[in-house]
């Protein structure tokens, strides 16, 4: 009689997913083990691209990979795991359509990663949005784009101030990338909108701590801040945002103004998931509690790494943990796919361990800081070193060659700067065309002042 194969069960198809899923498919023995990723997406988004896809330097689609084309062997379900019972080895999945199923497993990889980490801001939930996905990402270019074409058709002055203010708060790697690309593509867009100057534009950041970028050294930090100083962007360092009711601005230090636009980009926390839908234990961060080898902590079968797990990191010493980067999901991926395969061949384990090699950030066409093994380099270079790094990250040799091609092209011909707003509201024009039409006679006119109209009537046409 054969041994019936352990049923593996991935939750997430994000960095940890998918890239576990790639090195199990690859590496497991025919008949070894079944793996199924459950995943509400039916792709894998390379986050560090989404900046650039804001700001329509690179198109949604070359920054996600398609799971299904990559991950041939593997069970790919199209929902999300609402609760888990890993004592029972079952876990329950709303599919994207039609009821919900359980699926049971022998052995588990929860990987859900992470999702904004918003505060009890009064108005910031009605007119907010993140910059964790590709529709936020798209949705933000829109609106940038559709504000410009709102201000650019409008002499009404507060009304194009309120529609060409930008606030972002969080002024970590993703928030500073994601203001510097957006407001870069603001400016050079200027050019097709003769009544909009970049100093008609205010961009404002607002940054709780006494610094941006945690990431880099404190003199890369500075230069990063004067940088975008010097373009007119505003900084507001040790300030909250107090308030924001009705697109108004309220800061704790006292400046107040108006804007239609909102990125929170105040940093991630692990999946609520993980805390409020499984019977695994978290750390005081609400993060699964993890060992060095990527198991859950006293758990047996139960596996997890990424932005959702508090994984010790070996490399800072005793009491570290890894941050929430993609660099670590890869590495700890790959490590975490290796050890499930070990364990269920009876072999030892082997523990996470990672230096941070160091970031690179883009800050706009041509601009960008990095820092790597502790060597700083600044403007160009930093850029094309954020490129090439990235280029030889993003998973796919078909992903890779789309990303070169859109820089490529990018090159030779001006950004793009149609806003497809109608892409968050597609069904409305077919709706308003099946319904009643307004007829005119029921319009209110204003009487136009003779000198706002540009064509003359004559007296007595104008009868
Ligand atoms: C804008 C931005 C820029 C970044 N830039 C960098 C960078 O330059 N360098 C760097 O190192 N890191 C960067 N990061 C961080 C990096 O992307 C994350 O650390 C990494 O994605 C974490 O991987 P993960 O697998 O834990 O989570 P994710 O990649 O987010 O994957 C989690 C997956 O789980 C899925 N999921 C959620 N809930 C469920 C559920 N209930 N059931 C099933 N599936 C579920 C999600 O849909 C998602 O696909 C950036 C992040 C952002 C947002």
């Amino acid at each position: 009689m054969t041994q019936p194969r352990p049923r593996i069960l991935i939750v997430g198809g994000g960095y940890v997913g998918l890239y576990t899923a790639l090195r199990l498919q690859r590496k497991l023995r025919d008949g070894e083990a079944t793996v199924t990723v459950v995943e509400p997406n039916s792709y894998m988004t390379y986050e560090p691209f989404l900046p650039e896809c804001a700001a329509g330097s690179l198109e949604p689609r070359h920054v996600v990979v398609p799971l299904r084309r990559v991950l041939k062997k593997c069970r790919i379900v199209s929902g999300w795991v609402r609760r888990l019972s890993h004592e029972r080895r079952l876990a329950h999945v709303e599919p994207i359509e039609g009821p919900g199923f359980d699926i049971p497993y022998d052995i588990l990889v929860m990987c859900p990663g992470s999702i904004s980490r918003t505060m009890p801001i009064p108005g910031l939930v009605d007119i907010g949005v993140g910059v964790k996905s590709v529709g936020e990402a798209t949705y933000l270019r829109n609106k940038v784009i559709s504000q410009m074409d709102a201000a650019a058709s409008t002499d009404d002055e507060e009304l194009r101030r309120r529609a060409l203010t930008f606030l972002f708060v969080g002024a970590g790697y993703a928030g500073i990338e994601t203001f510097a690309e957006l407001a870069d593509m603001a400016f050079d867009s200027c050019k097709w909108y003769p009544s909009i100057e970049p100093s008609d534009m205010r961009w404002v950041m607002v940054e709780a701590s006494d610094h941006i970028l945690p990431e880099v050294s404190p003199s890369l930090s500075l230069y990063t801040m004067e940088q975008l100083r010097h373009r007119g962007m505003e900084i507001h360092l040790n300030t909250r945002l107090r308030s924001i009711i009705g697109g108004h601005a309220v800061l704790d230090n006292g400046i107040e103004f108006d804007t239609d636009t909102v990125a929170w980009t105040a940093g991630v926390r692990a999946h609520p998931l993980i805390e409020n839908g499984t019977d695994l234990p978290v750390d005081d961060h609400h993060r699964l509690k993890a060992t060095a080898f990527l198991q859950v902590d006293g758990v047996e079968d139960a596996w997890t790494a990424g932005d959702g797990a508090a994984v010790p990191d070996l490399a800072r010493g005793p009491g570290a943990f890894c941050g929430p980067t993609a660099q670590h999901a890869v590495r700890q991926a790959r490590r975490l796919g290796s050890n499930v395969i070990a364990e269920l061949r009876g072999r030892p384990l082997t523990p996470y361990e990672h230096a941070n090699a160091g970031s690179v950030a883009s800050l706009g066409l041509y601009k960008g800081v990095a820092e790597i093994y502790g060597v700083k380099v600044r403007g160009f270079p930093a850029w094309f070193m954020h490129r090439t790094y990235h280029v030889s990250r993003v998973p796919t040799l078909n992903r890779k060659s789309r990303v070169v091609a859109d820089w490529t092209l990018a090159l030779f011909f001006p950004r793009d700067i149609a806003a497809l707003g109608a892409l968050s509201t597609p069904r409305s024009a077919f709706v308003e065309a099946a319904g009643d039409w307004p007829r005119s006679e029921d319009a209110v006119w204003d009487e136009p002042e003779p000198q706002d109209s540009a064509i003359r009537r004559t007296p007595e046409r104008a009868g």
